[in-house]
């Protein structure tokens, strides 16, 4: 029997009932009237009456009650489940009397109708939300990829595949690093920042610039070169992590070391009359020392000093391209640390005292014998002692202070005093070409000293950083390595005396695709 057989049996017997107990009261009653208490008359009529009346009033309405109480749960049920009466609660079904089998399975039905409504609903809007999502990225005429949670492409438009040189189809499943080979200025790869993002962050985003892309049908120097923005949402809930957007700049980035290459092959034409020139001027500064007036002397010294420091600028530039060529070759052998930089702070002192400042070198203890490419880290020296100079400002006092570290490096401060630099240009100062805009104006330079330097200590197996604030000076510091671990680690250890070739290049790659 079926729950609304069940129900209308229910009802059937419930009448059946109420209606054989009003019979058996009426016959009770006229047994009463007539036979117990034996009225005659208007009270014989009047007593008959008691029991008819009082079954009119009563039963009505706990029969009503009785037979609309599934109803009323049903009806709770929609209310409970409709939106604007939300607040109206479940039913309880457990102390239902009648049609209790038909009321719970209505109930449910109810219940699942409704949780379809919302799953269609929502899939709907979804539906939407996901065309839109798909409508911006596929238009975006950007090159756009979308990673997963294991770095994996779970979106690539149009202008990704096209900048990568692959298919869509051949993208997506890929892991990124597999695909895009990227190569950057600095150990501040997309790599590590993502690496700190799912281990530190809930939501990151990040920027680079001159980003190269390393693209095997293209050559070296043609290799697209772009800006790169990220952005990191953990537990993304569609899967969704990190979204990766380019910026090509090719042509512009291209035409900059074009520039450069230019500029490198008009700078090297000066390298010899250069020499020359530094040579003359050392000789007549012996010759005519003391024999000329102090003012003539001044000349001299200022004439020496100026032919320094286009030797400086000429071997920056002549490096910076020989980088960008990968050609700038180091070969590291063992030196005397104070050597070095008492010969370089000889050369540096001139050029400090004609603006006034007196350069100060503090050497503790004994240093260990290290492991140096002499012109080339002499260069880092004195591109640091250089800057110092240029932007002292009104100070007098450079502070050049050499020491050993915990780790047993050679570490080596250049302090000074002058105009410092503000917090928000310091994680730029080692990228290429970069100049702070404040004393861009006052100062001349190329943005290329600090790159240089940075790249020369990197091939030396040591780490270069800066401590400054704005107006309070600054304080450039550098390690090199003492030659017994240069040597270890160029696995040189049996042969002491031999050198150390390293090369020194400019591009940091992504370290995923590194272990590759
Ligand atoms: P530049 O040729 O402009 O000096 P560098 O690469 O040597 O190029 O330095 C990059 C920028 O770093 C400079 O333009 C300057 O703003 C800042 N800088 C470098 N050294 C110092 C310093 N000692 N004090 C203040 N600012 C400095």
């Amino acid at each position: 029997m079926n729950n609304f057989q069940k129900y209308t049996t229910q009802i059937r017997s419930h009448i059946v009932l109420v209606l054989l107990l009003n019979n058996i009261l009426f016959i009770l009653d006229w047994w009463m009237v007539e036979k117990v208490f034996k009225l005659t008359g208007y009270w014989f009529f009047a007593a008959l009456l008691v029991v008819p009346l009082l079954s009119l009033t009563i039963l009505p309405w706990l029969t009503t009650r009785y037979l609309t109480q599934p109803t009323k749960l049903i009806w709770q049920a929609i209310l409970h489940i409709a939106p604007d009466t939300a607040n109206v609660p479940a039913p309880d079904t457990k102390h239902i009397s009648i049609g209790k089998d038909l009321v719970v399975s209505l109930i449910s039905h109810v219940y699942q109708l409704a949780s379809v409504a919302d799953t269609i609903a929502k899939t709907a809007e979804k539906e939407e939300s996901n065309l839109s999502h798909d409508f911006i990225a596929s238009s975006l005429p950007l090159p756009l990829f979308v990673l997963s949670k294991d770095d994996t492409v779970v979106f690539a438009n149009k202008p990704a595949a096209q900048y990568i040189n692959l298919e869509q189809n051949d993208i997506i499943g890929q892991n990124f690093y597999t695909i895009v080979d990227m190569a950057f200025t600095n150990e501040r790869t997309f790599d590590a920042w993502l690496k700190d993002a799912k281990a530190n962050k809930a939501v990151a985003s990040q920027t680079w610039e001159r980003v190269r892309l390393n693209r095997q049908d293209i050559e070296q120097s043609m290799q697209p070169q772009f800006d790169l923005a990220a952005y990191y949402n953990q537990g993304n809930p569609e899967g969704f992590e990190t979204m990766v957007v380019m910026f090509d700049h090719t042509n512009q980035y291209s035409q900059d070391d074009q520039a450069m290459s230019f500029v490198a092959l008009a700078v090297h034409e000066l390298r010899t009359p250069l020499t020359l020139l530094r040579g003359y001027i050392e000789a007549f500064q012996e010759e005519l020392e003391g024999k000329v007036s102090p003012e003539m002397d001044d000349f001299m010294k200022k004439m020496a000093v100026s032919a320094g420091q286009l030797s400086t600028f000429v071997n920056t530039i002549l490096n910076v391209s020989r980088i960008d060529n990968n050609q700038l070759e180091l070969q590291l052998h063992k030196e005397s640390w104070p050597d070095i930089l008492q010969s370089a702070v000889a050369n540096l002192r001139t050029r400090a005292e004609v603006r006034g400042i007196t350069l100060d070198l503090k050497v503790d203890g004994e240093l260990p014998i290290v492991g140096v490419d002499r012109v080339s880290i002499t260069e880092v020296l004195t591109n640091l002692v250089d800057n110092a100079i240029k932007y002292s400002g009104t100070s007098n006092k450079i502070v050049l202070h050499s020491y050993v570290t915990r780790e047993g490096l050679v570490e080596t401060t250049v302090q000074d005093f002058g105009v410092g630099i503000p917090e928000s240009a310091i994680p730029h100062l080692f990228e290429k070409f970069y100049r702070n805009h404040r004393n861009r104006a006052q100062v001349g330079g190329t943005g290329l000293g600090l790159y240089l330097a940075k790249v020369i200590v990197g091939a030396h197996g040591g780490h270069i950083w800066v401590r400054a604030h704005e107006g309070e000076g600054s304080t450039f510091g550098f390690t090199v390595l003492p030659y017994t671990q240069v040597a270890e680690q160029g696995k040189n250890g049996d042969n002491e005396s031999a050198d150390i070739v390293r090369s020194a290049h400019g591009w940091i790659k992504n370290h995923s695709m590194y272990r590759r």
